[in-house]
């Protein structure tokens, strides 16, 4: 399928998403005095991933052959520099500019999945996915050193050495969140 093609279709998927949305009529919470900082700090792990979640579903990711690979689909994979994060951010500047408005929070939902029309938005197999997200982890601009994150003997005295407490799960942390705060603008 040609990437016009492609995007095109996720477009209007993006928009029957919404409407259904809409028609559950969620999502009331009304926002005001909050930074886009705090923002993203509180919804864009809990929230915003189960929103992505939920309007891609399994049963879409399976109508679509990973981007790289050509196998099946498994994985919602945000590209370089469009990370979740980012896109809330793009959203937030978009919809809720003045912060001392009020603003309903399904407003910056919606927001939040248009700005992945116009995205690197895809869909990857497992292992692609994984693939491009160290590619991420060795790039300069999102290598972020989160010390408290990282498992020390201190934790685990019965534990002799730290490779015994096995990676960091940068899943749990994903950079992208943990990058956004520092790209805060001076206010
Ligand atoms: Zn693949």
């Amino acid at each position: 399928m040609e990437r016009a093609e492609k995007k095109a279709q996720i477009s209007q998927y993006i928009d029957k998403r919404i409407a259904d949305f809409k028609k559950r009529d969620k999502w009331k919470t009304k926002i005001t005095d909050t930074s886009h900082d705090d923002f993203i700090k509180d919804f864009n792990t809990c929230l915003l991933t189960n929103v992505i979640r939920d309007t891609f579903t399994k049963r879409f990711l399976k109508l679509w052959s990973c981007a790289d690979c050509g196998g099946p689909s498994q994985e919602r994979c945000h590209g370089l520099g469009e990370e979740r994060g980012i896109m809330l951010r793009r959203a937030l500047e978009r919809v809720y500019p003045d912060t001392t408005k009020v603003i309903t929070l399904n407003e910056i939902v919606y927001a939040f999945l248009e700005e992945h029309k116009n995205s690197a938005f895809t869909f990857k197999c497992s292992q692609c996915h994984k693939n491009e997200k160290q590619k991420k982890s060795h790039s300069d601009e999102f290598v972020v050193v989160r010390h408290d994150v990282i498992p020390t003997l201190a934790d685990k005295p019965n534990v002799q050495n730290t490779a015994d407490l096995g990676p960091v799960q940068m899943d749990a942390f994903p950079v992208a969140d943990i990058a956004a705060p520092t790209l805060k603008e001076p206010r």
